[in-house]
């Protein structure tokens, strides 16, 4: 549970609203958060997207794992605790950028249900597309890629508490779209997310 420290601070709603912002930039606001083991293709897919959308003249901006963990989380370890923290951090930042207009796209293992639910909520709350999608590429296939050689060192016990080897995976359960990329092209993954945001009407078309 996160610690609220009290203090004399209020919202402050500005001039501008939420609509007339997106109606006068063109956009619409919304965060694709995947999540998914480590090398099951979350970066590689959200990197490709982000291009192509961004291609398109649509701003979208990914919120990376280890990016994040170099600045603005760059306090936080891997305990469950600071697992949670870091999470529930990402799923305020990509509450503002999708407030702004931007598509956030998030790629974190983000392995506990629990956390993933409570940024589904935050952006619930304040009236904001929340779309998981869950990179479902089996353990086996990204072991045997492990671009990182992270599960080469878990499995020697020199990492402990990584997901799928000794820290658990919980898959969603209502996920918006479910992609699994064993065998499949970046592209094909790519046109499967760009397919759900024309029928969430995030984008007017593909
Ligand atoms: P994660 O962000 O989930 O840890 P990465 O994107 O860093 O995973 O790594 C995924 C690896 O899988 C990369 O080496 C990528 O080239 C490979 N890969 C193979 N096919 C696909 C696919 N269809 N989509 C995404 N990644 C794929």
């Amino acid at each position: 549970m996160i610690e609220t420290k009290p203090t004399n601070i209020h919202w402050h709603e500005g001039d501008l609203s939420r609509d007339e912002r997106w109606k006068a930039l063109g956009t619409r606001g919304a965060t694709l958060w995947f999540t998914g083991l480590s090398a099951s293709g979350k970066s590689t897919i959200a990197s490709a997207l982000e291009q192509t959308l961004v291609n398109k003249g649509i701003n979208a901006y990914r919120l990376d794992g280890d990016n994040v963990r170099h600045g603005l989380n760059k306090n936080l370890g891997f305990s469950a605790e600071d697992r949670a923290e870091n999470i529930r951090r990402i799923g305020e930042v990509a509450k503002l950028f999708a407030d702004s207009g931007a598509i956030a796209l998030t790629s974190f293992i983000s392995p506990y249900r629990a956390d993933r639910d409570l940024c589904r909520k935050l952006h619930d709350d304040a009236g904001l597309g929340f779309i998981e999608v869950f990179v479902d590429t089996p353990l086996e296939v990204c072991e045997q890629r492990d671009p990182k050689g992270l599960y080469k060192k878990a499995r020697a016990g020199e990492i402990k508490g990584f997901t799928g080897i000794d820290d658990p995976y919980e898959a969603p359960e209502k996920a918006e779209l479910t992609i699994n990329t064993e065998g499949r092209s970046v592209d094909e993954c790519v046109a499967e997310c760009l397919k759900l945001l024309v029928d969430r009407r995030v984008l007017a078309k593909g």
